[in-house]
């Protein structure tokens, strides 16, 4: 990672340590950050006179806040990197600081993309409406096509979407794709997000109907694979690290779709369930959990509430049950269940497979709201 280009805002974070005088400081960053965490630890105490603990445990998303044991050892303040604020209170002041990357990529490799993207979506546009009756194998040949599902689709516009790091490129990149011919929407997505043109590995709620296409700036294909999906929109990658422009591969989403297709009939026979319930402040649905239990005790089958903080195979492997509905970070079931003993499925994959859900309507992405 090329550190001096990315934006770390450690002067204001010293800045509001000293106006707070708070003696306590907790650090929280990413995975990807960890082995800076102690060069800036060194900068935040130099600089404030402020003792900081890293809170060392992983950390994925912003879902992940460190709250009441910080608390516990006498944290006045958490300092979170990375992520920006979601709709959760962790019962700490926090301060977060996005990490921004200064690189502004050239649009042109990613422009022929788009317009073959978007003679896509017209014609999906075209043919929306087209719909007829389904019996349950045209239903589950449905269900694995990853563009194939029914769209309320009522444009082609092109949803630009990013990582929190290159959001502030969104709007001149709009007017780029605008010089560029292209009908450009920012969507702006509901209280888990908090800016527009944001996106989660679990939330894209700024989607809508009228976007027939996105283009994705950031790298790697975590918020790619949950967006196409959700959405089952084609989507180009523009890369603001080495400037590589790229499309999510639909073969990739079919591949996904069809381990997903597997692992519900997996679970037929199954008997008896793990319901896993997140214990991270942004990944607890317990509620969803217990509909969960309620569900499959109407189909005669036994579910056992377990709560964790994080969901790892060691940690549930070897509980006496036929298999596991995850509650928790819906990525751990998506990208995750293959170094599972035994299958792991979201909620949605659970209805389908007790017959609650239909496969017809395609595949439904569990986003965390
Ligand atoms: S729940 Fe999962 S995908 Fe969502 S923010 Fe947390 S780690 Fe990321």
């Amino acid at each position: 990672m090329d550190l001096e280009r990315h934006d770390f805002e450690l002067d204001e974070l010293v800045e509001r340590i000293k106006a707070n005088d708070n003696r306590l400081v907790a650090l929280q960053v990413p995975e990807g950050l960890k082995m800076q965490a102690l060069e800036m630890m060194d900068s935040i105490e130099d600089d404030s006179g402020a003792r900081v603990i890293l809170a060392a445990d992983p950390c994925y998303g912003a879902c992940d806040l460190v709250h009441d044991k910080m608390r516990m050892m006498g944290v006045e303040l958490v300092a979170h990197m990375g992520h920006s604020q979601m709709n959760i209170d962790s019962g700490m002041p926090t301060h977060f600081i996005p990490v921004t990357y200064d690189g502004d990529p050239e649009l042109t490799p990613v422009l022929s993309i788009l317009e073959s993207h978007r003679a896509i979506a017209q014609s999906r546009l075209e043919s929306v409406g087209d719909e007829i009756e389904m019996d349950e194998e045209s239903a589950k040949d449905r269900f694995l096509d990853a563009v194939g599902r029914v769209a309320p689709l009522s444009g082609v516009k092109l949803g630009l979407v990013g990582s929190i790091q290159h959001l502030h490129l969104l709007e001149e990149f709009k007017v780029r794709l605008e010089n560029a011919g292209f009908e450009v929407e920012i969507p702006v997505g509901g209280n888990r997000l908090t800016f527009p043109g944001q996106v989660l590995g679990c939330n894209y709620s700024g989607d809508d109907p009228s976007i027939g296409h996105y283009l994705f700036l950031g790298s790697g294909d975590f918020h790619p694979i949950g967006l196409v999906l959700h959405t089952g929109k084609p989507l180009a990658m523009l890369d603001p690290y080495t400037g590589g422009a790229t499309e999510m591969s639909l073969d990739r989403v079919e591949r996904i779709l069809r381990q997903r297709f597997g692992l519900i009939n997996s679970v037929d026979e199954a008997n008896s369930f793990g319901i896993l319930i997140g214990e991270k402040p942004g990944q607890m649905r317990r509620n969803l959990a217990i509909r969960m239990k309620r569900l499959l005790e109407k189909h005669g089958r036994k579910g056992y509430l377990l709560a964790l903080d994080h969901v790892s195979p060691d940690l549930i492997d070897f509980y006496p049950v036929d298999a596991y509905v995850n509650t928790a970070c819906p990525r751990i079931a998506i990208d995750d269940s293959v170094r599972y003993a035994k299958p792991l499925i979201t909620p949605y994959e659970l209805e389908v497979a007790l017959g609650e859900k239909k496969w017809e309507t395609g595949y439904q992405f569990d986003e965390i709201p």
